[in-house]
């Protein structure tokens, strides 16, 4: 079975992973240049062959100032959803997301095809491929632009050590201090800030397009494919798991 990845970030390669060690032939389509991982990313749970199960390390997540502050600085809104209540304050493991991805990218490296991929192209991927899973922004390949909604947050993530202390998280709801998260990951730190400081990246929250998803064998992965919030490097692994699966039983193909 011919599993076709769009993206070569780390949800593409994951998901490109998982279809290989399904026993798929993988091809990957991508502008092909290593993503940056910025911010507080890293791995939520170990992968095998990818990340070494004793490599994680205990990260310490604390919060200070309200809920409700974190949110308006975040996304402008006090209502609106964001991270704080998913991670309590305490310690959680944490495997390291760059060293994994430095993995995934010299196993895959030489077989991504550099190419950028419009939406009137993904008709052309499918006829040549049983399935395609697409992690490229999914605004960029939507056929209808000007007609679907695609909500982001821009924002701004710099390098930047405010916090010294290996492995700790803040979550920032305090009012007059604009940065709203920093941390020290694996010895790395940054602080991210909203968009009114300047933009170097976004969130994706919510998008109405659903373009080329009545195509059999198309599927969307990871947080920029999908445009939807809450979406971890990890969720491309198992949904690519899962779509392939499920596609060799209706193909009739051995597990
Ligand atoms: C601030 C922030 C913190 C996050 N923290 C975490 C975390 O701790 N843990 C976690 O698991 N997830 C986290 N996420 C979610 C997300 O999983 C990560 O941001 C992840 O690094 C994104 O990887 P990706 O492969 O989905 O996207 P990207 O790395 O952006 O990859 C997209 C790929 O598509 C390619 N591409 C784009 N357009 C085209 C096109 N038209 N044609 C061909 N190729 C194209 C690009 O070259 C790139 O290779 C976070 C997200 C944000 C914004």
């Amino acid at each position: 079975m011919k599993v076709t990845v769009l993206g070569c970030g780390p949800a593409g390669l994951l998901a490109a992973f998982a279809a290989e060690e399904a026993g798929c032939e993988v091809e990957i389509i991508s502008s092909k240049q290593p993503s940056k991982i910025n911010g507080a990313q890293y791995l939520h749970e170990h992968v095998e062959h990818i990340t070494d199960p004793d490599s994680f390390e205990m990260v310490t997540f604390t919060k200070v100032g309200t809920k409700d502050g974190y949110a308006k600085k975040v996304y402008g809104s006090e209502d609106a959803p964001t991270s704080w209540d998913i991670f309590g304050i305490g310690e959680y493991p944490a495997w390291p997301l760059q060293a994994a991805y430095e993995r995934l990218w010299v196993r895959f490296e030489d077989r991504i095809e550099n190419r950028v991929v419009i939406g009137r192209e993904i008709d052309e991927v499918l006829g040549d491929t049983d399935l395609c899973l697409s992690s490229v922004p999914a605004r960029g390949i939507c056929l209808k632009q000007d007609q679907h909604r695609f909500r982001a947050k821009p924002v701004n993530i710099l390098t930047d050590p405010l916090i010294q202390v290996r492995n700790l998280v803040v979550y920032n709801g305090r009012e007059g201090e604009p940065w709203y998260r920093a941390s020290n990951l694996f010895g790395h730190s940054s602080v991210e800030y909203p968009a009114q400081f300047g933009a170097n990246g976004y969130k994706p929250i919510d998008t109405n397009c659903d373009c080329h998803l009545d195509q059999p064998g198309f599927h969307r992965i990871g947080r920029f494919g999908q445009w939807k919030k809450g979406v971890l490097v990890t969720h491309a692994l198992h949904d690519a798991q899962r779509i392939v699966q499920t596609a060799k039983l209706a193909l009739g193909v051995k597990p």
